[in-house]
């Protein structure tokens, strides 16, 4: 199946700079169309999230793909001064979007920012009590690589959560979905953001993720223990969860 990119065929490295072109364009308007293409519910699983992620004062937490820091901002507040919040993005433009947002709502001194990838985390081995990444695995070239770099930095007795668009479990509610995503999303990134192409896209990465079972085998692939998930918004999106024992 050949996809508007021609999504399939494209080699490894283009992946990797087609998604940066995708999130230099769109860095600007992120915000305001996560808020207008979900319609406010990417508040409400970013909140199931930070209810999962057992997160206690004094703590290291990594938010990678963590792009304009929603969560980022949330964990600042939950481990306090003698904690550290780590927001990781490949992307430069998403980083400076969230790192002049932050700081802006006076969220400074434990948030750190750093620009990094995902398949090659620049943290030492056992060095996080929880690492979040929500709705950039998807956009990961090498997903298997990305996951096993997560584990070898997350401390023994952490956890990771990935929170990510997934199958939707009623075939009625996939066709709505569908249309919707390869119909609406990109009229819609047309008339906010005057830039079809990167909603085409984020239609067709969604469409390209690994469904909810496959994503947990990767996950124990990656050495993760009692992996496991949750579907939200029936299983448009899911949650899992992996511990590192
Ligand atoms: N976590 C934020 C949120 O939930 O609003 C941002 C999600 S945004 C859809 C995806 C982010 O993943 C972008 O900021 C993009 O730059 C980042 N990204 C893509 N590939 C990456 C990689 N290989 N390593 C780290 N970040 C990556």
């Amino acid at each position: 199946e050949t996809t508007h990119f021609g999504y399939k065929q494209v080699a490894t490295e283009q992946k990797a700079s087609m998604v940066a072109d995708v999130f230099d364009s769109v860095a600007a308007k992120y915000d305001l169309m996560n808020d207008l293409m979900s319609m406010g519910i990417h508040r409400v699983w970013k909140r199931y999230t930070i209810d999962c992620s057992g997160v206690r004062s004094g703590q290291r937490v990594l938010d990678l793909a963590g792009g304009t820091g929603d969560l980022a901002a949330k964990f600042s507040r939950l481990v306090g001064e003698k904690g550290q919040v780590i927001l990781a993005d490949i992307n430069r433009e998403m980083l400076k979007v969230g790192r002049d947002k932050l700081r802006d709502k006076g969220i400074v001194g434990n948030v750190d920012y750093v620009q990094a990838n995902a398949e090659a985390l620049p943290f030492p081995d056992n060095h996080f009590d929880l690492i979040t990444i929500a709705f950039g695995l998807r956009n990961v070239t090498d997903k298997d690589k990305a996951l096993a770099s997560m584990f070898r930095v997350l401390k023994p007795g952490g956890r990771l959560l990935v929170l990510e668009f997934s199958k939707p479990t009623q075939e009625w509610l996939s066709k709505v979905y569908d249309a919707y995503s390869f119909h609406v999303l990109p009229k819609m990134g047309q008339l906010v953001a005057n830039d079809a192409d990167s909603y085409q896209y984020l239609a067709e990465s969604i469409r390209m993720h690994p469904d909810q079972e496959t994503l947990k085998d990767m996950m124990v692939k990656a050495g993760f223990d009692n992996a496991e998930y949750f579907n939200l918004t029936g299983g448009i999106v899911a949650l899992h969860r992996g511990f590192k024992f």
